[in-house]
Protein backbone atom coordinates (compact mmCIF):
# COMPACT_ATOMS: atom_id res chain seq x y z
CA UNK A 1 0.00 0.00 0.00
CA UNK A 2 1.44 3.20 -0.62
CA UNK A 3 2.10 6.10 1.72
CA UNK A 4 -0.72 8.42 0.26
CA UNK A 5 -3.40 5.40 0.86
CA UNK A 6 -2.00 4.85 4.37
CA UNK A 7 -2.12 8.92 4.89
CA UNK A 8 -5.90 8.48 3.65
CA UNK A 9 -7.17 5.32 5.60
CA UNK A 10 -5.71 7.04 9.07
CA UNK A 11 -7.35 10.23 8.16
CA UNK A 12 -10.47 7.77 7.46
CA UNK A 13 -9.92 5.95 10.90
CA UNK A 14 -9.85 9.66 12.64
CA UNK A 15 -13.11 10.49 11.32
CA UNK A 16 -14.33 7.57 12.50
CA UNK A 17 -13.18 8.10 16.14
CA UNK A 18 -14.97 11.51 16.01
CA UNK A 19 -18.45 9.98 14.72
CA UNK A 20 -18.10 7.87 17.77
CA UNK A 21 -17.81 10.57 19.56
CA UNK A 22 -20.80 12.41 18.07
CA UNK A 23 -22.92 9.36 19.15
CA UNK A 24 -21.33 8.86 22.45
CA UNK A 25 -22.15 12.64 22.86
CA UNK A 26 -25.39 12.53 20.98
CA UNK A 27 -26.46 10.48 24.59
CA UNK A 28 -26.03 13.54 26.60
CA UNK A 29 -27.98 16.12 24.62
CA UNK A 30 -31.03 14.50 26.37
CA UNK A 31 -30.07 15.96 29.96
CA UNK A 32 -29.28 19.29 28.52
CA UNK A 33 -31.59 22.29 28.09
CA UNK A 34 -32.63 23.06 23.96
CA UNK A 35 -29.32 25.86 23.89
CA UNK A 36 -26.51 23.69 25.51
CA UNK A 37 -27.51 21.21 23.33
CA UNK A 38 -27.59 23.23 20.24
CA UNK A 39 -24.04 24.57 21.33
CA UNK A 40 -22.76 21.09 21.89
CA UNK A 41 -23.93 19.67 18.80
CA UNK A 42 -22.30 22.75 17.07
CA UNK A 43 -18.90 22.31 18.50
CA UNK A 44 -18.58 18.82 18.05
CA UNK A 45 -19.59 19.59 14.29
CA UNK A 46 -16.80 21.75 14.18
CA UNK A 47 -14.19 19.87 15.52
CA UNK A 48 -15.45 16.49 13.19
CA UNK A 49 -15.46 19.53 10.44
CA UNK A 50 -12.01 20.33 11.47
CA UNK A 51 -10.51 16.58 11.52
CA UNK A 52 -12.08 16.17 8.16
CA UNK A 53 -11.32 19.46 6.28
CA UNK A 54 -7.66 18.80 7.74
CA UNK A 55 -7.61 15.36 6.17
CA UNK A 56 -8.50 16.66 2.71
CA UNK A 57 -6.15 19.59 2.83
CA UNK A 58 -3.03 16.95 3.21
CA UNK A 59 -4.12 15.19 0.29
CA UNK A 60 -4.30 18.00 -1.75
CA UNK A 61 -1.38 19.45 -0.34
CA UNK A 62 0.72 16.01 -1.21
CA UNK A 63 -0.54 16.30 -5.09
CA UNK A 64 1.70 14.78 -6.83
CA UNK A 65 1.51 17.06 -10.02
CA UNK A 66 -1.78 15.62 -12.10
CA UNK A 67 -4.21 17.20 -10.16
CA UNK A 68 -2.41 20.20 -10.52
CA UNK A 69 -4.54 22.49 -12.86
CA UNK A 70 -4.42 25.98 -12.99
CA UNK A 71 -5.63 28.52 -10.41
CA UNK A 72 -9.08 26.39 -9.01
CA UNK A 73 -6.13 24.31 -7.34
CA UNK A 74 -4.20 26.88 -6.37
CA UNK A 75 -7.52 28.68 -4.66
CA UNK A 76 -7.94 25.36 -2.87
CA UNK A 77 -4.28 25.39 -1.84
CA UNK A 78 -3.98 28.59 -0.85
CA UNK A 79 -3.29 29.17 2.75
CA UNK A 80 -5.81 29.46 5.55
CA UNK A 81 -4.92 32.56 7.61
CA UNK A 82 -6.36 35.99 8.58
CA UNK A 83 -5.49 39.33 6.38
CA UNK A 84 -6.54 42.78 8.14
CA UNK A 85 -8.14 44.98 6.02
CA UNK A 86 -8.81 48.04 8.86
CA UNK A 87 -9.01 47.16 12.33
CA UNK A 88 -12.56 46.55 12.32
CA UNK A 89 -12.64 43.86 9.25
CA UNK A 90 -10.33 41.37 8.78
CA UNK A 91 -10.98 38.18 6.92
CA UNK A 92 -9.47 34.60 7.05
CA UNK A 93 -8.20 33.66 3.43
CA UNK A 94 -9.62 29.99 1.26
CA UNK A 95 -11.07 29.08 -1.69
CA UNK A 96 -13.43 31.49 -0.65
CA UNK A 97 -12.81 34.33 1.95
CA UNK A 98 -14.78 34.80 5.96
CA UNK A 99 -14.83 38.15 6.50
CA UNK A 100 -15.47 39.52 9.61
CA UNK A 101 -16.37 42.95 10.83
CA UNK A 102 -16.15 43.61 14.61
CA UNK A 103 -18.32 46.44 16.39
CA UNK A 104 -18.57 46.90 20.27
CA UNK A 105 -22.05 45.29 20.65
CA UNK A 106 -20.89 42.14 18.59
CA UNK A 107 -19.96 41.01 14.96
CA UNK A 108 -21.13 40.58 11.41
CA UNK A 109 -19.82 37.98 8.61
CA UNK A 110 -19.85 38.44 5.19
CA UNK A 111 -19.54 34.67 3.53
CA UNK A 112 -18.69 31.64 5.17
CA UNK A 113 -16.16 29.62 3.21
CA UNK A 114 -15.74 26.28 1.68
CA UNK A 115 -17.60 23.83 3.97
CA UNK A 116 -14.31 21.98 4.09
CA UNK A 117 -12.38 24.65 5.42
CA UNK A 118 -15.09 26.46 7.70
CA UNK A 119 -13.29 25.14 10.88
CA UNK A 120 -10.43 26.57 10.03
CA UNK A 121 -11.27 29.71 9.07
CA UNK A 122 -13.62 29.75 12.40
CA UNK A 123 -10.95 28.82 14.99
CA UNK A 124 -8.80 31.39 13.39
CA UNK A 125 -11.16 33.87 13.39
CA UNK A 126 -12.54 33.60 16.94
CA UNK A 127 -8.86 33.14 17.81
CA UNK A 128 -7.19 35.84 16.55
CA UNK A 129 -10.33 38.30 15.90
CA UNK A 130 -12.83 38.54 17.98
CA UNK A 131 -15.26 35.46 19.80
CA UNK A 132 -17.61 37.92 20.42
CA UNK A 133 -21.15 36.59 19.18
CA UNK A 134 -22.22 37.05 15.91
CA UNK A 135 -25.39 39.17 15.26
CA UNK A 136 -25.41 38.78 11.11
CA UNK A 137 -24.51 36.28 8.85
CA UNK A 138 -24.64 38.51 5.08
CA UNK A 139 -24.33 35.49 2.60
CA UNK A 140 -23.40 37.38 -1.35
CA UNK A 141 -25.05 34.17 -2.49
CA UNK A 142 -26.10 30.71 -3.14
CA UNK A 143 -23.07 29.07 -3.93
CA UNK A 144 -21.29 26.61 -1.89
CA UNK A 145 -17.87 28.43 -1.75
CA UNK A 146 -19.85 31.05 0.19
CA UNK A 147 -21.92 29.46 2.12
CA UNK A 148 -20.29 26.43 3.57
CA UNK A 149 -19.91 27.51 7.08
CA UNK A 150 -22.81 29.25 8.07
CA UNK A 151 -24.58 26.25 10.47
CA UNK A 152 -21.35 26.36 12.64
CA UNK A 153 -20.91 30.45 12.76
CA UNK A 154 -24.93 30.81 13.68
CA UNK A 155 -26.09 31.31 17.15
CA UNK A 156 -29.50 31.34 19.00
CA UNK A 157 -29.99 35.13 17.89
CA UNK A 158 -28.00 35.36 14.40
CA UNK A 159 -30.17 37.06 11.50
CA UNK A 160 -29.28 35.42 8.42
CA UNK A 161 -29.71 38.18 5.46
CA UNK A 162 -29.88 37.36 1.50
CA UNK A 163 -31.19 38.17 -1.21
CA UNK A 164 -34.77 36.87 -2.28
CA UNK A 165 -33.97 34.95 -4.71
CA UNK A 166 -31.97 32.78 -2.39
CA UNK A 167 -33.93 29.97 -1.30
CA UNK A 168 -34.72 29.53 -5.00
CA UNK A 169 -31.40 29.02 -6.41
CA UNK A 170 -30.72 26.79 -3.26
CA UNK A 171 -32.98 24.92 -4.51
CA UNK A 172 -32.16 23.93 -7.94
CA UNK A 173 -28.42 23.63 -7.03
CA UNK A 174 -29.54 21.18 -4.49
CA UNK A 175 -31.87 19.60 -7.27
CA UNK A 176 -28.93 19.66 -9.77
CA UNK A 177 -26.36 18.69 -8.00
CA UNK A 178 -25.54 15.37 -8.81
CA UNK A 179 -25.46 16.69 -12.61
CA UNK A 180 -23.45 19.53 -11.57
CA UNK A 181 -20.82 18.10 -9.68
CA UNK A 182 -20.41 16.14 -12.58
CA UNK A 183 -19.60 18.87 -14.41
CA UNK A 184 -17.63 20.69 -11.86
CA UNK A 185 -15.66 17.65 -11.27
CA UNK A 186 -14.25 17.76 -14.95
CA UNK A 187 -13.11 21.12 -14.53
CA UNK A 188 -11.26 20.61 -11.17
CA UNK A 189 -10.25 17.35 -11.21
CA UNK A 190 -9.25 17.27 -7.57
CA UNK A 191 -12.55 17.15 -6.11
CA UNK A 192 -13.78 13.26 -5.44
CA UNK A 193 -15.94 11.08 -7.38
CA UNK A 194 -19.75 11.98 -6.27
CA UNK A 195 -19.74 8.31 -4.57
CA UNK A 196 -16.30 8.98 -2.51
CA UNK A 197 -17.54 12.66 -1.84
CA UNK A 198 -17.79 12.51 2.13
CA UNK A 199 -21.93 12.69 2.73
CA UNK A 200 -22.29 13.58 5.84
CA UNK A 201 -24.77 15.70 7.05
CA UNK A 202 -23.14 18.62 8.31
CA UNK A 203 -21.22 18.62 4.63
CA UNK A 204 -24.50 18.96 2.77
CA UNK A 205 -25.24 21.57 -0.12
CA UNK A 206 -28.48 23.56 1.17
CA UNK A 207 -30.78 24.25 3.84
CA UNK A 208 -30.32 27.53 4.82
CA UNK A 209 -32.93 29.58 5.76
CA UNK A 210 -32.61 33.48 5.54
CA UNK A 211 -34.07 35.89 8.33
CA UNK A 212 -34.22 38.50 6.12
CA UNK A 213 -34.13 38.81 2.66
CA UNK A 214 -33.43 41.76 0.29
CA UNK A 215 -34.76 42.11 -3.37
CA UNK A 216 -33.03 43.87 -6.58
CA UNK A 217 -31.63 47.28 -6.20
CA UNK A 218 -33.22 47.26 -2.51
CA UNK A 219 -31.13 48.59 0.31
CA UNK A 220 -31.69 46.82 3.80
CA UNK A 221 -29.67 49.16 6.60
CA UNK A 222 -28.93 48.35 10.21
CA UNK A 223 -26.75 49.53 12.77
CA UNK A 224 -24.72 47.91 15.23
CA UNK A 225 -22.20 48.76 17.65
CA UNK A 226 -22.16 52.52 16.10
CA UNK A 227 -21.13 50.82 12.59
CA UNK A 228 -24.03 51.19 9.84
CA UNK A 229 -24.44 48.14 7.34
CA UNK A 230 -26.59 48.38 4.05
CA UNK A 231 -27.29 45.33 2.44
CA UNK A 232 -27.93 46.22 -1.60
CA UNK A 233 -29.35 43.78 -3.82
CA UNK A 234 -27.15 43.88 -7.32
CA UNK A 235 -28.52 41.21 -9.90
CA UNK A 236 -26.63 40.37 -12.75
CA UNK A 237 -23.43 38.95 -11.07
CA UNK A 238 -23.29 35.59 -10.18
CA UNK A 239 -26.16 33.48 -9.59
CA UNK A 240 -30.19 35.33 -9.05
CA UNK A 241 -29.30 36.20 -5.91
CA UNK A 242 -26.47 38.57 -5.58
CA UNK A 243 -25.76 40.95 -2.39
CA UNK A 244 -23.02 43.34 -1.70
CA UNK A 245 -22.18 44.59 1.82
CA UNK A 246 -21.45 48.71 1.88
CA UNK A 247 -20.09 50.06 4.86
CA UNK A 248 -20.62 53.93 4.20
CA UNK A 249 -18.43 54.61 7.38
CA UNK A 250 -15.34 53.17 6.21
CA UNK A 251 -16.50 53.74 1.92
CA UNK A 252 -15.71 49.75 2.01
CA UNK A 253 -18.07 47.75 -0.60
CA UNK A 254 -17.85 43.65 0.58
CA UNK A 255 -18.46 42.48 -3.28
CA UNK A 256 -18.82 38.75 -2.93
CA UNK A 257 -18.51 37.55 -6.32
CA UNK A 258 -19.86 40.85 -7.88
CA UNK A 259 -16.55 41.21 -9.82
CA UNK A 260 -15.56 37.60 -10.45
CA UNK A 261 -12.34 36.48 -8.64
CA UNK A 262 -10.21 39.31 -9.97
CA UNK A 263 -10.69 43.20 -10.34
CA UNK A 264 -11.14 44.40 -12.53
CA UNK A 265 -11.87 41.72 -15.16
CA UNK A 266 -14.72 40.89 -17.81
CA UNK A 267 -17.55 39.55 -16.15
CA UNK A 268 -18.95 36.29 -16.53
CA UNK A 269 -22.22 36.38 -18.02
CA UNK A 270 -23.32 33.04 -18.37
CA UNK A 271 -20.65 30.50 -16.95
CA UNK A 272 -20.10 27.85 -19.33
CA UNK A 273 -19.44 25.43 -16.67
CA UNK A 274 -23.20 25.92 -16.50
CA UNK A 275 -26.03 27.52 -14.44
CA UNK A 276 -28.16 30.62 -14.79
CA UNK A 277 -27.83 33.27 -17.00
CA UNK A 278 -26.56 36.63 -15.46
CA UNK A 279 -28.64 39.27 -17.01
CA UNK A 280 -26.12 41.77 -18.44
CA UNK A 281 -28.34 44.59 -18.34
CA UNK A 282 -29.53 44.47 -14.80
CA UNK A 283 -25.77 43.93 -14.19
CA UNK A 284 -25.44 47.34 -15.55
CA UNK A 285 -27.57 48.94 -13.46
CA UNK A 286 -26.12 47.65 -10.98
CA UNK A 287 -22.78 48.49 -11.57
CA UNK A 288 -24.59 52.44 -12.19
CA UNK A 289 -25.59 51.94 -8.55
CA UNK A 290 -22.49 50.39 -6.92
CA UNK A 291 -20.00 53.00 -8.86
CA UNK A 292 -22.74 55.74 -7.38
CA UNK A 293 -21.80 54.96 -3.83
CA UNK A 294 -17.98 55.78 -4.43
CA UNK A 295 -16.18 52.76 -2.86
CA UNK A 296 -12.13 53.26 -1.74
CA UNK A 297 -12.20 49.73 -0.71
CA UNK A 298 -13.17 46.67 -2.51
CA UNK A 299 -13.27 43.49 -0.56
CA UNK A 300 -14.30 40.27 -2.35
CA UNK A 301 -14.92 36.62 -1.62
CA UNK A 302 -11.85 35.46 -3.44
CA UNK A 303 -8.63 36.62 -3.40
CA UNK A 304 -8.01 39.75 -1.88
CA UNK A 305 -9.04 43.39 -1.74
CA UNK A 306 -8.21 46.64 -3.94
CA UNK A 307 -7.76 49.81 -2.48
CA UNK A 308 -7.96 52.92 -4.29
CA UNK A 309 -10.85 55.34 -5.15
CA UNK A 310 -9.55 55.76 -8.43
CA UNK A 311 -8.67 52.97 -9.57
CA UNK A 312 -11.92 51.21 -8.16
CA UNK A 313 -13.80 53.67 -10.04
CA UNK A 314 -12.24 53.25 -13.70
CA UNK A 315 -12.30 49.64 -13.48
CA UNK A 316 -15.74 49.87 -12.24
CA UNK A 317 -17.01 51.99 -15.26
CA UNK A 318 -14.72 49.90 -17.66
CA UNK A 319 -16.42 46.75 -16.91
CA UNK A 320 -19.64 48.41 -17.31
CA UNK A 321 -18.58 49.94 -20.39
CA UNK A 322 -17.22 46.71 -21.73
CA UNK A 323 -20.67 44.85 -20.92
CA UNK A 324 -22.64 47.32 -22.26
CA UNK A 325 -20.69 47.64 -25.51
CA UNK A 326 -20.35 43.78 -26.34
CA UNK A 327 -24.24 43.58 -25.40
CA UNK A 328 -25.17 46.41 -28.09
CA UNK A 329 -22.48 45.17 -30.97
CA UNK A 330 -24.79 41.72 -30.20
CA UNK A 331 -28.22 43.13 -30.49
CA UNK A 332 -26.58 45.36 -33.31
CA UNK A 333 -25.53 41.91 -34.99
CA UNK A 334 -28.64 40.25 -34.58
CA UNK A 335 -30.82 43.23 -36.10
CA UNK A 336 -28.54 43.11 -39.42
CA UNK A 337 -29.30 39.46 -39.69
CA UNK A 338 -25.75 38.18 -38.81
CA UNK A 339 -25.13 34.64 -37.45
CA UNK A 340 -24.44 33.96 -33.53
CA UNK A 341 -21.30 32.65 -35.10
CA UNK A 342 -20.24 35.53 -37.25
CA UNK A 343 -20.80 37.52 -33.83
CA UNK A 344 -18.91 35.31 -32.06
CA UNK A 345 -15.61 35.98 -34.40
CA UNK A 346 -16.33 39.79 -35.18
CA UNK A 347 -17.33 41.43 -32.01
CA UNK A 348 -14.19 42.04 -29.76
CA UNK A 349 -13.63 44.72 -26.60
CA UNK A 350 -12.33 48.11 -28.15
CA UNK A 351 -8.65 49.47 -26.96
CA UNK A 352 -9.88 51.47 -24.14
CA UNK A 353 -12.22 48.86 -22.85
CA UNK A 354 -9.75 45.94 -22.91
CA UNK A 355 -10.24 43.52 -19.99
CA UNK A 356 -8.57 40.50 -18.82
CA UNK A 357 -10.76 37.06 -20.29
CA UNK A 358 -9.47 34.46 -18.02
CA UNK A 359 -12.95 34.25 -16.11
CA UNK A 360 -15.89 35.66 -18.36
CA UNK A 361 -14.60 35.76 -22.41
CA UNK A 362 -16.20 37.79 -24.72
CA UNK A 363 -17.06 35.28 -27.13
CA UNK A 364 -18.64 33.64 -25.04
CA UNK A 365 -20.81 36.45 -24.02
CA UNK A 366 -22.10 37.17 -27.39
CA UNK A 367 -23.25 33.64 -27.74
CA UNK A 368 -24.96 34.12 -24.00
CA UNK A 369 -26.57 37.11 -24.99
CA UNK A 370 -27.48 36.07 -28.02
CA UNK A 371 -29.36 32.87 -26.79
CA UNK A 372 -30.54 34.66 -23.41
CA UNK A 373 -32.83 36.97 -25.93
CA UNK A 374 -33.63 34.14 -28.18
CA UNK A 375 -33.50 31.24 -26.53
CA UNK A 376 -32.41 27.61 -27.52
CA UNK A 377 -33.65 27.57 -31.19
CA UNK A 378 -31.20 29.45 -33.60
CA UNK A 379 -33.65 29.44 -37.19
CA UNK A 380 -30.47 27.77 -38.57
CA UNK A 381 -31.31 24.01 -39.42
CA UNK A 382 -34.87 22.23 -39.19
CA UNK A 383 -32.59 19.14 -37.84
CA UNK A 384 -32.67 21.75 -34.29
CA UNK A 385 -35.92 20.83 -33.92
CA UNK A 386 -35.44 17.22 -33.76
CA UNK A 387 -33.56 14.94 -30.99
CA UNK A 388 -31.30 13.42 -33.86
CA UNK A 389 -28.01 15.46 -33.61
CA UNK A 390 -25.79 15.61 -36.48
CA UNK A 391 -23.38 13.25 -34.29
CA UNK A 392 -25.99 10.34 -34.67
CA UNK A 393 -25.32 10.05 -38.63
CA UNK A 394 -21.10 10.21 -38.14
CA UNK A 395 -20.15 6.34 -37.73
CA UNK A 396 -22.94 5.86 -41.01
CA UNK A 397 -20.55 8.75 -42.43
CA UNK A 398 -17.56 7.19 -41.04
CA UNK A 399 -18.04 3.76 -42.79
CA UNK A 400 -18.95 5.12 -46.27
CA UNK A 401 -16.50 8.06 -46.59
CA UNK A 402 -13.36 5.52 -44.65
CA UNK A 403 -11.15 6.66 -42.31
CA UNK A 404 -8.20 7.42 -44.66
CA UNK A 405 -10.23 10.29 -46.29
CA UNK A 406 -11.70 11.54 -43.17
CA UNK A 407 -7.54 11.57 -41.35
CA UNK A 408 -6.22 13.13 -43.94
CA UNK A 409 -8.90 16.10 -44.35
CA UNK A 410 -8.45 16.56 -40.66
CA UNK A 411 -4.81 16.34 -41.06
CA UNK A 412 -5.30 19.30 -43.81
CA UNK A 413 -7.35 21.41 -41.25
CA UNK A 414 -4.27 20.78 -38.62
CA UNK A 415 -1.55 22.11 -40.87
CA UNK A 416 -3.39 25.43 -41.84
CA UNK A 417 -4.21 26.22 -38.34
CA UNK A 418 -8.04 25.23 -37.98
CA UNK A 419 -7.92 22.54 -34.99
CA UNK A 420 -11.99 22.91 -34.42
CA UNK A 421 -12.37 21.77 -38.04
CA UNK A 422 -9.71 18.88 -37.24
CA UNK A 423 -12.09 18.46 -34.36
CA UNK A 424 -15.42 18.01 -35.86
CA UNK A 425 -13.84 15.41 -38.42
CA UNK A 426 -11.90 13.60 -35.68
CA UNK A 427 -15.59 13.27 -34.45
CA UNK A 428 -17.27 11.79 -37.23
CA UNK A 429 -13.78 9.40 -37.51
CA UNK A 430 -13.91 8.22 -33.89
CA UNK A 431 -17.97 7.63 -34.23
CA UNK A 432 -17.10 4.99 -36.58
CA UNK A 433 -14.14 3.60 -34.82
CA UNK A 434 -13.72 4.78 -31.16
CA UNK A 435 -10.09 3.68 -30.69
CA UNK A 436 -8.42 4.71 -34.35
CA UNK A 437 -4.87 5.54 -33.27
CA UNK A 438 -4.71 8.20 -35.85
CA UNK A 439 -7.73 9.74 -34.97
CA UNK A 440 -7.12 9.97 -31.15
CA UNK A 441 -3.70 11.45 -32.04
CA UNK A 442 -5.13 14.27 -34.53
CA UNK A 443 -7.45 14.85 -31.81
CA UNK A 444 -5.21 15.20 -29.01
CA UNK A 445 -2.69 17.40 -31.10
CA UNK A 446 -5.84 19.72 -32.07
CA UNK A 447 -6.64 19.77 -28.52
CA UNK A 448 -3.20 20.72 -27.59
CA UNK A 449 -2.85 23.45 -30.05
CA UNK A 450 -6.20 25.21 -28.86
CA UNK A 451 -4.16 24.66 -25.67
CA UNK A 452 -1.42 26.72 -26.65
CA UNK A 453 -3.65 29.36 -28.24
CA UNK A 454 -5.61 29.12 -24.44
CA UNK A 455 -2.47 29.60 -22.66
CA UNK A 456 -0.85 32.54 -25.07
CA UNK A 457 -3.78 34.76 -25.49
CA UNK A 458 -7.02 35.30 -22.90
CA UNK A 459 -5.78 32.32 -20.47
CA UNK A 460 -9.32 32.08 -19.99
CA UNK A 461 -9.47 29.75 -16.69
CA UNK A 462 -12.29 27.52 -17.79
CA UNK A 463 -10.87 26.90 -21.43
CA UNK A 464 -7.73 25.81 -20.08
CA UNK A 465 -10.08 23.40 -17.88
CA UNK A 466 -11.55 21.79 -20.10
CA UNK A 467 -9.17 21.49 -22.71
CA UNK A 468 -7.13 19.62 -20.23
CA UNK A 469 -9.62 17.38 -19.42
CA UNK A 470 -10.44 16.69 -22.82
CA UNK A 471 -6.36 15.83 -23.61
CA UNK A 472 -6.68 13.44 -20.51
CA UNK A 473 -9.52 11.23 -21.65
CA UNK A 474 -8.17 10.89 -25.25
CA UNK A 475 -4.82 10.05 -23.69
CA UNK A 476 -6.87 7.88 -21.48
CA UNK A 477 -8.93 6.53 -24.56
CA UNK A 478 -5.57 5.94 -26.58
ZN1 LIG B 1 -17.41 32.07 -5.58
Amino acid sequence: MSSKHQQQRGAIGKVLMILLAVLAVGALWLYLDEDSARELKQEVEIRSMAVIGEAVAKRLGSSDGEATHGSAVDLIQRPIEIREVAENIQYATGVGNTIMITTSEGNVLLDTGLVLQSASQLRLLKEQVSDAPIHYIILSHSHADHIGGTRFWTGEDTEIVTHKNFEEEQRYLSELEPYQFGRNRTLFPWLPAWEDRPNLEMMRYGGIVPTITVDDWETYRFTLGGMEFEVIGVPGAEGADNIVLWLPQQKTLITGDFFGPQFPQFPNIFTMRGEKICKPVEYIKSLDMIIALEPEIIIPSHLDPTVGAQEIREGMVRIRDAVQYVHDETVAGMNAGKSVYELMKEIKLPPHLELVQNHGKVDWAVKSIWEYYMGWFHFDSTTELYPVPARDVYADLASVTGNEVLLSLAQNYLTKGEPVKTLHITEIALAGDPQSAPALSLRQQALEELLVRAESGMQNDYEIYWLKSQMAQTASTN
